[in-house]
């Protein structure tokens, strides 16, 4: 998993425990995720949403997509309204095409971050020459909510790229700390978000405890990636492929077991939370709203492509996936 990493952690700023009277935060749910297909037959993992856990705001979907052995597979052609997509790469390229005639390469560790907003076409492919090289695919995408105001932003990207996320270590070392976007403990991540959100990816080391605090008005989950630890001040055990959903308070903590089975030797979790944004949420397919109006209104100005159209040169040819 080459997500960005560093020779000597200890050179690191370090997260500050969190103060004594503060409050760990419960344990709530623990979910399993459920495996599908999506896009053109890609099995992904997704904790949320689900039967077990329809809300989780201010996020909509997390999706970890392999590890897998490169498929030529991905999600052509569809549009986009009302949220954003981050993707987050750990292994492998992914390659997108946008109906504005923008477009990218997503390498290992990078985030491509794309505001929706009032709507776009792309797809996103595994790069080919890995499809035929092969190699290992492994990357994850967050849908991150729009609040009513912002659900017609003009659409744009972040590219965040490997080297400009923010790293520091638990109080200890023992944990590699990358903050994608949002602010744990006053350290800020490159990506820029229209809600407050914190978004990080922590490696704990075998055996090494993770601490931090947390806002209190903020949501908060962990969702291994890889790997076996423990989570929440009742030591539950968790495991790749399952999410813990917080309760109240004011810090939270993980601690990995102190063997790990992963390939990169170390528990892999994501931190994720923010401030709810407590409106309706109305998802269908790939537009998030308020309100069946404007779904409708959604499906109405893609088909007359008011959300822009497939660029010409993507029209014909072979298509990955198909
Ligand atoms: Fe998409």
């Amino acid at each position: 998993m080459p997500a960005i990493t560093v020779d000597d952690i200890m050179v690191l700023p370090r997260l500050p425990r969190p103060d004594v009277t503060a409050t760990q935060r419960p344990v709530r749910r623990l979910v399993t995720a459920a495996r599908q297909q999506e896009g053109a037959g890609f099995e992904v993992t997704r904790p949320f949403p689900s039967l077990d856990l329809r809300s989780a705001d201010p996020f909509i979907l997390l999706d970890q997509m392999g590890p897998v052995a490169y498929e030529a597979k991905g999600a052509p052609w569809h549009p986009h309204r009302g949220f954003e997509t981050v993707t987050y790469m750990l292994d492998g390229t992914m390659v997108h095409h946008d109906s504005q005639g923008g477009g990218g390469v997503i390498s290992e560790g990078d985030t491509q971050w794309m505001t929706a907003g009032s709507g776009m076409l792309h797809d996103e492919l595994p790069e080919e020459k890995l499809v035929i090289s092969g190699g290992t695919f492994h990357g994850i995408q967050l849908w991150v909510n729009l609040p009513r105001a912002n659900k017609f932003a003009t659409p744009r990207y972040q590219d965040l790229r490997a080297g400009e996320l923010t790293l520091v270590s638990s109080h200890d070392g023992g944990a590699l700390v990358r903050v994608i976007a949002g602010d744990l403990a006053g350290f800020a991540g490159p990506g820029s978000t229209y809600t407050p959100i914190a978004y990080a990816h922590a490696s704990l080391s075998p055996g090494a405890q993770l601490e931090t605090p947390w806002p209190t008005d903020y949501t908060a989950m962990a969702y291994v990636l890889a790997g076996s630890g423990t989570v929440g001040p009742d030591r539950r055990p968790i495991r790749a492929g399952q999410l813990a959903v917080f309760g109240k308070g004011d810090a939270i903590t993980l601690a990995a077991d102190t063997e790990q089975h992963t390939t990169t030797g170390d528990l892999e979790v994501l931190l994720l939370g923010g401030m709810p944004l407590r409106e309706p949420v109305i998802q269908y397919g790939p537009f998030v709203m308020n309100t069946k109006e404007e779904i409708i209104e959604a499906m109405e100005d893609f088909q007359a492509g008011r959300m822009g159209t497939v660029p010409a040169e993507h029209r014909t040819g072979r298509r990955l996936g198909e």
